[in-house]
């Protein structure tokens, strides 16, 4: 699982600009899809080989005692509960405030991996104008900008030496035959309906796993032999063999089920429509490569006008979702989820595809010939020939010259054909160019 980061401090420190520069995004394929709305507080970063999650959790006031601050305080509380380590961020030019010492008092007590990081540090002589940030009592400071980008490497490497990650971590998982599914979705959508009438079914054979904790959720199953596993989903708690949701909806639970997932079944409410919530989820499973399936639940529950908006604000609001299959269904009434269950087995069928080099040349090169890449100012891209660089999400590497001249445009061409020859619906396709010099 990837390990988790959490920023924590002050307003006005430097906290989203240090969340910017850790979660630049390291696919700029996916970055330019129309309409993908990445939350301000969540998000995923890569170091060399080492990938992890952020969350900034905005300005914390632990003394909190009502309203927004007091819900600010809660949230915060919870993504310190589960992150891994925290990075407290304070203003290395402005000095310690008294917020600060609350904020570190908190933190000595929860006892967490904590990393102190005095921002705003660029152009400063350290050892000096640092030494008062030791009053904390949270050892070393860290000196950095944010802005400049100065101490964010090491920043990094600091914040995953502990956690010990193998060096490889993706690649030694992959099992294809058993497909991880994670239910992700708000509270409330039907998470712990759908999944119970699943498990009720007696075509679902779910035992036990030795070994889960009581609060780790993880269900192998079979259906007409296929395996599955349920990865840990969000929200949810086993009681005996039912699943209930829970009150308290934990994002970095949502965050770490949908990495540990092959394929994320994302549910939606039909009485509610697209929610900025549902397209922040939808936007991190896509960065994270996932097999998607869309089921709109609670389809019972509403007539054919409030059908026809949650319709539109599908196709408006997650149109980078267009690859993934649809389904409208009611898990109360049991109706319509036969073929969530094929859509599902098929998403994980193209992520996990396998593409040879010579197949993926000669459709790389009719697809040129059919329409050739633009010229660039002074160059015509060449592409030469294509090789696969990675499953689940399947990855397409294009090499030749002056690549970078490649449009956004022409890549869709691309990758639109590259879906039809090879039937890859309900995975993300990624085209990477390498030009040769
Ligand atoms: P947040 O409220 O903690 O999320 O802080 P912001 O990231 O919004 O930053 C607050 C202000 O500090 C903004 O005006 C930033 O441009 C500025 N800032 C952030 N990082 C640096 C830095 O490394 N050096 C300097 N000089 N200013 C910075
Ligand atoms: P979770 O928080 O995502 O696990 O959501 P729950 O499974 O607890 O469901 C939340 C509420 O929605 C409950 O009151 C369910 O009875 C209701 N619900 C779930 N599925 C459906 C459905 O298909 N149709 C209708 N009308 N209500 C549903």
């Amino acid at each position: 699982m990837k390990p988790v980061l959490a920023l924590v401090g002050r307003p006005n420190v430097g906290k989203s600009t240090l969340f910017n520069r850790l979660t630049k995004s390291r696919d700029a394929i996916v970055a330019d899809y129309a309409g993908l709305t990445r939350d301000r507080h969540y998000g995923q970063g890569k170091q060399g080989k080492h990938e992890y999650i952020v969350i900034d959790t905005g300005g914390f006031e632990p003394d909190a005692s009502s309203g927004i601050y007091k819900e600010m305080a809660k949230q915060t509380q919870q993504a310190v509960a589960e992150a891994d380590v925290v990075i407290f961020v304070v203003d290395g030019r402005a000095g310690l405030s008294a917020q600060d010492h609350d904020i570190a008092k908190y933190l000595r007590k929860i006892g967490k991996p904590c990393l102190l990081v005095a921002n705003k540090a660029e152009g400063m002589r350290e050892g000096i104008q640092l030494s008062e940030f030791y009053e904390l009592g949270l050892g070393e400071v860290l000196a950095i900008s944010a802005a400049h980008g100065q101490g964010i490497r090491g920043l990094v490497d600091l914040a995953l030496e502990p956690l010990h990650l193998p060096e490889d971590p993706e690649e030694s998982e992959v099992d294809a035959s058993v497909i991880k599914l994670a239910v992700a979705g708000r509270p409330n959508v039907g998470k712990s309906t759908l999944i119970n009438t699943w498990l009720g079914e007696e075509r679902l054979v779910a035992f036990d796993m030795p070994g889960t904790t009581r609060d780790a959720i993880s269900v192998p199953f079979e259906r007409q032999g296929q395996k599955f596993e349920l990865v840990d989903t969000a929200g949810l708690r086993r009681k005996g063999k039912v699943f209930e949701a829970i009150e308290k909806f934990s994002v970095v639970k949502t965050l770490q089920a949908i990495e540990s997932a092959n394929v994320v079944l994302l549910l939606l409410d039909a009485e509610q429509g697209v929610t900025d919530q549902d397209a922040h989820i939808a936007g991190f499973a896509l960065e994270s490569g996932r097999a998607m399936v869309l089921a709109v639940n609670k389809w019972d529950a509403v007539d054919d006008y409030q059908r026809q908006l949650v319709q539109r604000s599908i196709e408006t609001r997650l149109p980078f979702l267009s690859f993934a299959n649809m389904h409208f269904i009611s898990a109360k009434k049991r109706q319509g989820l036969g073929p969530v269950w094929n859509s599902i087995v098929k998403a994980h069928k193209s992520a996990m595809c396998k593409m040879s080099t010579p197949i993926l040349t000669r459709l790389l090169l009719e697809a040129v010939q059919f329409q050739s890449p633009q010229r660039g100012g002074m160059f015509r891209p060449k592409l030469r020939y294509a090789h696969q660089g990675g499953m689940n999400p399947p990855v397409i590497v294009i090499h030749g010259n002056s690549l970078e001249h490649v449009t956004e445009s022409y890549k869709r061409f691309l990758e639109g054909r590259f879906r039809k020859a090879f039937d890859l619906s309900g995975t993300p396709l990624r085209i990477e160019m390498k030009t040769s010099t």
